[in-house]
């Protein structure tokens, strides 16, 4: 009887699993396993809304398993040891994983290697799991990965992707293996009141929803912030409880410029991954530096704190601070709005933006998170770097009648669309009336000084 192990990461699916697959393929019996490592929680990666999702995404993968006749087996402590530990009990002659792009998923990697190969036990990694296209399979001449977008696209767009596999007919887990019972998501605290539900099958159904309902309209309504016409696909990407083949396969399958329009924006999740796997430390360092001398102390930790509680006095900022914290989740034009308010307006850090929004965001991903960041700061990829974003005028842009303002800020509930994005126009009697800050910074103050930091003016 031969035994394999698949260690399940950040692909928490059946449907198109190529690890489960080869798994199943190569051995009488398949172990399916999720190690919770405490290296990701002294790393602060663990948050509430994400774990509590988590939960969601394990329970429901052991339910499908179940109904396969496998089951998911949990363990707790460092990866390498607890998947070594589980080869030697059970016997496994091979262990598959998805390939990763993190420094963290790179050293799970080499540690496994090393366990496992001193064992006598092969490490299969794969391909074309996490994200679409491998990360590093296209790229331009005399570099590692593309650092724009627009010609990235243009080859990824080329590229025949794998064939997307159905999930199995059933899975035999070896007898006897122990496992700890899951976590659920009811035992997480702190969780935002909004919070989505996970799971392989609630993504299939979001998903097939949105396809028929909002798909098409894709390209005229995505920056629609009030309409909310965007997939909210993004946590079961991050957690892999949908595949990304699969879902760029299904949308050039429905076609027209909606669903073109969707696969860009899948692309754009790849290019950030192209980049990250092959600089790592972009997480944390400046992949692009532009010798920003960031503002520090008493003043800027305040201006921090108003960011954070959404109460700069800029609605459109404020209304996507608190959606953040009610829904674990905030709009794509509203991310760019508020990280671009922070970081150049305020002039703050980009890395401490991006640090509030990994301990909401249900789809925080350091990949994703981190290079939008570094993108938005002018840091990273973006051929503008320099660009500011004016939160009254896209407001008025993307939010025309002030709907998506009205929606999370109740202060501004009465104030009629004209004047939604500017309540300092107001008469001075309704606008103290309102209970609501008046700007936290006048924007061509921020302005200015940004400039003179980049050394622009
Ligand atoms: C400052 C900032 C931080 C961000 N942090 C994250 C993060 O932690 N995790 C995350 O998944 N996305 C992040 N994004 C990207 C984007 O905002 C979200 O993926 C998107 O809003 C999710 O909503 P959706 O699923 O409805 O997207 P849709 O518009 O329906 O897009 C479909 C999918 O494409 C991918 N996608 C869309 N836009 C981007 C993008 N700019 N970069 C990478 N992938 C993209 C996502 O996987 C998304 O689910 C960030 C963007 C900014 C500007």
């Amino acid at each position: 009887m031969t035994v394999a192990v698949v260690l399940f990461t950040s692909d928490l699916r059946l449907h198109d699993h190529p690890p489960l697959r080869a798994a199943l393929a190569a051995a009488d019996e398949v172990v399916p396993l999720f190690v919770r490592d405490p290296g990701v929680h002294a790393a602060g990666f663990d948050a509430p809304n994400r774990t509590a999702f988590l939960a969601d995404c394990l329970g429901d993968l052991d339910g499908s398993l179940r109904r396969r006749g496998g089951r998911l087996v949990l363990r707790t402590g460092p990866v390498s040891r607890e998947v070594a530990a589980l080869a030697a009990e059970c016997g496994a002659d091979e262990v598959h994983v998805a390939a990763g792009v993190t420094r963290y998923a790179h050293r799970r990697e080499e540690l496994l290697r090393k366990a496992l190969g001193d064992r006598g036990v092969a490490l299969h990694v794969h391909d074309a799991v996490i994200t679409a296209v491998a990360p590093g399979s296209v790229t331009p001449s005399g570099n590692d990965h593309y650092s724009v977008f627009t010609p990235y696209f243009r080859r990824w767009s080329t590229q025949r992707l794998r064939d997307v596999h159905p999930a199995p007919r059933t899975v035999r887990v070896p007898d006897g293996v122990r496992g700890e019972p899951l976590p659920s998501h009811e035992e997480v605290s702190g969780i935002s009141p909004a919070l989505p539900a996970g799971g392989e099958a609630e993504g299939r159904d979001r998903f097939a929803r949105w396809a028929r309902e909002d798909l098409s309209a894709y390209e005229d309504r995505h920056d629609d912030m009030a309409g909310d016409a965007t997939s909210r696909l993004s946590p079961f990407l991050h957690f892999g409880a949908l595949s990304p083949v699969e879902l760029v396969e299904r949308a050039r399958k429905h076609g027209g410029p909606g669903a073109e329009a969707f696969v860009r924006q899948l692309c754009w999740r790849d290019f950030h991954h192209q980049v990250l796997a092959a600089r790592p430390e972009a997480s944390v360092q400046d992949y692009r530096t532009r010798h920003d001398r960031w503002r520090t102390g008493a003043e800027a930790s305040k201006d921090v704190a108003a960011w954070r509680e959404g109460r700069t006095g800029y609605p459109v900022v404020d209304a996507a601070m608190r959606q953040l914290r009610h829904e674990g989740w905030m709009h794509n034009r509203a991310r760019l709005l508020v990280a671009s308010f922070l970081t150049k307006t305020l002039y703050v850090d980009w890395r401490i933006g991006a640090r509030h929004f990994l301990d909401l965001l249900v789809d925080g991903d350091v990949t994703n998170n981190q290079l939008n960041w570094q993108w938005v700061a002018g840091t990273g990829t973006d051929t503008r770097p320099h660009r500011v974003l004016n939160p009254v005028v896209q407001g008025k842009r993307f939010d025309p009648y002030g709907a998506y303002v009205r929606r999370w800020v109740p202060e501004l509930r009465d104030v009629p669309p004209a004047r939604v994005h500017e309540p300092w126009r107001l008469p001075e009697d309704e606008r103290a009336r309102l209970n609501y800050p008046q700007p936290l910074i006048d924007l061509g103050d921020g302005l200015a000084r940004f400039k003179h930091a980049r050394g622009r003016d």
